[in-house]
Parts: structure tokens; sequence; C-alpha cells
């Protein structure tokens, strides 16, 4: 074959590869969400647009640290994590750019996403009172200040105050009641507690049930996924306990969402705000929601069969952008309050 020719070939089998290679669309996605939570959808979101998307996990803290040391070399696109008060560091960290976009403000309620776009929630948690069925009847039961009365004496399980959940759940607090109220319901509630503060969540729940303390403050989803999810132990567990409504003649029950921003350095962003408004589709707010006993924040979207037992209640309305601005106060108040 000449020279010539062989130019010819080359020129023609680079025409016929260029094409594919500019419709090879991608976009990068640091999750401190574990992979089972969100690689299904991902999947789906490649199959119906033909973006790649590139995943990495990790813990929240671990990628956050990693978003800023990358600064603008980062290859990541989109940060998902949870807690609101943990999307306001990124965005303080300087690692999250502005999205406008009319599709996330129409699905997503005010409250649930950052003002100029440097965050927006994907689903929701609530905060609420765990019992024991056995020794806690619910009509004793009414808002998280009355886990401050004496009745609740060395009744009162919650993980520690190092913990994002409890400094956020302060953090709302200081937001509406300010921080003298806030440091004198902690002292209580401290003065409360069955035992030092240990372990998460799950172990809270088991606790209650195994009759160490008789009441809690959990996020829902780790009710949910024990209750149906959990090995016997953790199911058991879970049936031995049932989810309390406080505050649901005042501001509602204290929520949270786990959400997601646009990075300051992200090369696709066309491809990651496409992502994004997926990730609001009814369908993946179903299936995003569903997959970890979460609420979908768009409004109409069905909750799993799990959610829906324990019935319709008020959340708190709180921007939840406050959190992250109170969290340094939340933690202090912790601190004097005796919070370990
Ligand atoms: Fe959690």
């Amino acid at each position: 074959m000449s020279f010539l020719s062989r130019l010819s070939v080359l020129c023609w089998v680079a025409s016929a590869l260029l094409p594919v290679a500019q419709a090879a669309e991608e976009v990068n996605l640091y999750s401190a969400r574990q992979e089972s939570l969100i690689k299904p959808l991902l999947d789906r979101f490649t199959a119906q647009t033909g973006i790649q998307v590139n995943l990495v996990t990790g813990s929240a803290d671990a990628l956050l640290t990693r978003l800023q040391q990358e600064g603008q070399n980062s290859p990541a696109d989109l940060f998902i994590t949870t807690d609101a008060g943990r999307l306001w560091r990124a965005q303080q960290a300087g690692v999250l750019q502005a999205v406008q976009s009319p599709v996330l403000e129409a699905a997503i309620p005010a409250q649930y996403r950052e003002d100029k776009g440097h965050w927006f929630g994907l689903t929701m948690r609530a905060r609420p009172i765990l019992y024991a069925v056995a020794r806690v009847k619910p009509a004793e039961l009414s808002t998280y200040a009355a886990l401050t009365e004496s009745q609740w004496k060395n009744r009162v399980c919650v993980r520690s105050s190092d913990n994002i959940y409890n400094q956020s759940h302060l953090a709302a607090m200081i937001a509406t009641q300010g921080i003298a109220a806030t440091e004198a319901w902690a002292r209580g509630l401290v003065a409360n507690f069955a035992r030092p503060p240990q372990g998460g969540d799950r172990d809270q729940i088991k606790a209650v049930a195994a009759g160490q303390c008789d009441v809690a403050l959990v996020n829902t989803y780790y009710y949910g996924t024990m209750l149906t999810e959990g090995d016997e132990a953790e199911q058991a567990a879970a049936k031995a306990t049932a989810i309390f409504w406080p505050d649901q003649a005042g501001r509602g029950v204290h929520v949270n969402i786990s959400g997601a921003g646009l990075t300051a350095a992200a090369k696709h962003r066309d491809n990651a705000i496409r992502l994004l408004e997926f990730m609001v589709s009814d369908e993946a707010q179903s299936w995003y929601a569903k997959v970890n006993h979460e609420y979908p924040v768009k409004a109409g979207v069905a909750i799993s069969d799990t959610l829906k037992a324990l019935g319709e209640f008020k959340a708190d309305a709180l921007n939840l952008d406050l959190l992250g601005a109170h969290n340094p106060d939340a933690v202090r108040v912790a601190d004097r309050a005796g919070w370990k």
C-alpha cells in the first residue's frame, strides 16, 4: 500500500472514529453515599442519556479534604453527601459553585436547597423520638423540650455530639430559639442520659429495645432499614420500638437532607447539571428515597411502605442552609452542656 493510500485509510478510520470519541460524554462524581445507594440510579441515567458516570466513593470528610487539596485540578464535577451542615462546609471551603436550574428550583422546596444553587437536597430524613413500646405510651411524649423533664431521668439515649446529626439538630434549635435556650435544652437532655453517648443511631435503637433506655433521637432511615433489611436481631430490636413525631403543634420534627452540589472545578458542567436534574425526576426521587428509607424532597413522590406505616408528620420548615451557619455555636453549646 502506498503512503498516500495508507494515509487515506488512516484518515477514513480517524473520521469514522471521531464522532464516537466526541459522543463519549461523561461526568465525574464524588459520593459520600455508599455505592449501593446510588449506583443503580447512575446506571439508569447513563442508559437514558449515554453519559458515563465515573463514581468515586469515600467518607464525607475525606472527600471534602480531597476536593480542597485538588482545587481547580479536581476531576470531580459533582459532590454528593449527607447533611446540610456538611454541604454548607463544602460551600464555605470554596469547592462548590452555583447552579441556576428552573428544573431543580421547581422540584426542590426552597428550604432544602442553598439560595444561590451551591447545593440541592435530594432526599429528606427526619430525626424524631424513638421509644420503647413496652415502657412508654405515646401520650407521654410531646416535644423535644419535654425530654428534659425529670420523668425522663436516666431514660434517654443519643449518640455523641461529635456527630453532625446532633450538631445540626442543635443548630436548628439555635436558629429558632437562640443559643441560651438551646444550651438549657442540651443541659437538660444530658442530665437525663441513661448512659454516656456511644455508638451510632442503630445502637440507640438497640439500646432502647434492650431496656438500657426508654427514648432516643434517631434518623428515620436507620429505623426503616433495621425493620426491613436488618438481621433477625435488628428487626426484633426495631419492632420493640416505635417512632413518635414531636413538636407537631409547634415547628414540627427536625429534618435534614442528603444532597449534591456542582464542584468549583467542574469540567463537565452541563452533564453534571443533567445528572442533578435527573435525580429530581419522579422515578429517580422515588427510587433514591426508597432504597435507604428516606423521603423524597419532591412533593407527590411515593415513599417506602415502611415509612408510610410511620404516618404523616409536620416537618420543621426551617431553611436548612442555617444549619451550617450555626454549626460552630452548636458544637460549643454541646461542649458547655457536657454532651460528650
Ligand atoms: Fe446516617
